[in-house]
């Protein structure tokens, strides 16, 4: 453990919100919100979300509601808020594109890059997605259509402002070749250094064929996308608050889809040299969530309802089956059946039986106390077990999840073996009494070890099983105390028997 490790700085892309959320949003939030409940366990933590609510498409939702996009963004922000809310996401600031903290400093920015020379006018022509909101070269459509979503593409021929892009492609593929961790996973990497070893265009910053975004002096309004990078800086006080900024840029781990990595890893990094700002640590960009091989998204019509989803199978045992289920970084296929599954023999199997098995036992043979071991306790778990801590926390802010969660189930399996080799029942009935005292206590202190080292991923269950365990008190979120070694646990606690953490769950029935 290194307790003098720079504050840590997370965050999610800003949802663009032209429409309601889908569980594709709460995903990137979720591991977002395991990174930093993770991070916070042994140095400072700040994780940032929020919203991005300019640009073409969210004016053209609006108007087709019959709203000013105002009136559209504010109606639709708290839909967000409750969303992150119904999965127990605990983030520390959530930023909205239309705050003036936000405005004014995106308004600065492009006063700085006029000043430096980044940006020139000149006159824009070629094809523009609305529904990405990028700009295509002609050599990159598809049948003549948008190469990201398959939509039609728009003819712009307009007066804009240009970032000189193409000026940073060397250092850029210097940076690329210097810090070949810096994109992950390894196929991104790959796709945005051909991307740079074909050259860059310059970019178009400005748009004037409408008027929702940052408006520019002498008219038009800031890219959206622009706008919405600079999120990242303006949440925390860059050009404004300067020990603030420092604590906490460069950010150590920036999430995006992968769909978004090229605006993240060429575009952003560029703009910040620009400002005399570093690029952030590390750009994640995670695959998704499909549904018969397609990308699940309001755009392709199969979206689904992620409130009614916590409400069926619980937000926490979604969170966990969100991470446990493919590893970080690659698509995977979303089911019904595979969560009902995953939910059934992780959950209440493994885990919940666990903890029934141990709180009924300590009801029938010790009145629910947690009992004394005096020492017997099992001195070959408690060395095996000793550096899990530590490898958990590695492999989440690796964002190896299921490894973690991998490495915890070690334990969930070898309580559950514990009770089947040592027969607590047949020691009662033999009046062992030691031995029974020391098995139990066992079980209550791999429970509270693992009601620890879950938490991030599982908030609500895993303190309602430190409930259930009779320990005071939240759950200690210091690890470094909490798990300095086997044994923690005080004796004495009155624990109580209650309903299952994880009722089963029928499989869903096929039509
Ligand atoms: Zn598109």
């Amino acid at each position: 453990m290194k307790p003098m490790e720079r504050p840590y700085y997370v965050t999610t892309p800003i949802y663009y919100i032209s429409g309601s959320p889908h569980i594709g949003h709460a995903y990137t939030t979720i591991v977002a919100d395991v990174l930093a409940r993770t991070a916070r366990t042994f140095r400072p933590t700040f994780f940032l979300t929020g919203t991005d609510e300019h640009g073409q498409k969210v004016a053209n939702a609006a108007a087709a509601a019959g709203k000013t996009p105002q009136e559209w963004c504010d109606e639709l922000v708290p839909r967000w808020k409750e969303l992150f809310a119904a999965y127990h996401v605990r983030y520390d600031d959530f930023i909205r594109t239309t705050e003036p903290r936000h405005v004014e400093k995106v308004r600065r920015v492009f006063e700085r890059l006029q000043m430096s020379g980044d940006v020139y006018l000149g006159k824009y022509e070629g094809w523009y997605c609305v529904n990405d909101e990028t700009f295509w070269l002609e050599s990159k459509l598809v049948d003549g259509r948008c190469p990201t979503c398959g939509r039609e593409v728009q003819w712009i021929s307009e007066d804009d402002w240009f970032f000189r892009l193409s000026a940073y492609r060397d250092r850029l593929r210097e940076h690329f070749l210097a810090h070949p961790q810096w994109v992950q996973p390894r196929s991104v990497y790959n796709e945005m250094m051909s991307i740079l070893n074909e050259g860059l265009d310059d970019l178009s910053i400005s748009r004037t064929s409408f008027d929702w975004g940052v408006p520019i002096d002498g008219g038009g309004v800031i890219y959206v996308w622009l706008d919405a990078l600079l999120n990242y800086i303006t949440a925390i006080g860059w050009s404004e608050d300067d020990a603030r900024f420092k604590t906490w840029w460069p950010a150590q781990t920036q999430l995006v889809g992968k769909e978004i990595a090229r605006f993240h890893t060429i575009i952003w990094p560029a703009i910040l040299w620009a400002l005399g700002e570093s690029a952030p640590d590390l750009v994640f960009a995670h695959g998704w969530i499909t549904v018969d091989g397609q990308k699940m998204g309001k755009s392709v019509g199969n979206a689904v309802d992620p409130f009614a989803l916590a409400q069926r199978f619980g937000a926490d045992s979604l969170r966990y089956f969100l991470l446990r289920e493919a590893p970080f970084g690659s698509d995977f296929s979303y089911s019904e059946e595979k969560i009902a599954q995953r939910h059934n023999s992780d959950l209440a199997n493994d885990l919940g039986n666990l903890l029934q098995r141990t709180l009924s036992m300590l009801q029938r043979y010790r009145d629910g106390i947690v009992p004394d071991p005096a020492g017997g306790s099992d001195a070959e778990l408690a060395r095996r077990f000793a550096p899990l801590p530590m490898v958990v926390r590695d492999r989440i802010l690796d964002l190896r999840f299921r490894e973690a969660l991998e490495g915890v189930w070690e334990l969930v399996t070898a309580l559950n073996r514990a009770i089947d080799e040592r027969k607590p029942w047949t020691l009662h009935k033999e009046g062992r009494t030691g031995e029974l005292n020391a098995v139990l206590y066992d079980l209550c202190e791999g429970l509270r070890w693992i009601a620890i080292l879950l938490h991030p991923f599982m908030p609500e269950r895993m303190s309602e099983m430190w409930q259930q365990l009779g320990i005071p008190g939240e759950i200690d979120e210091d690890w470094s105390s909490s798990l300095r070694a086997w044994g923690g646990l005080l004796p004495i606690g009155q624990t109580a028997l209650a309903a299952p953490l994880f009722p089963r769950v029928e499989l869903p029935t096929l039509a």
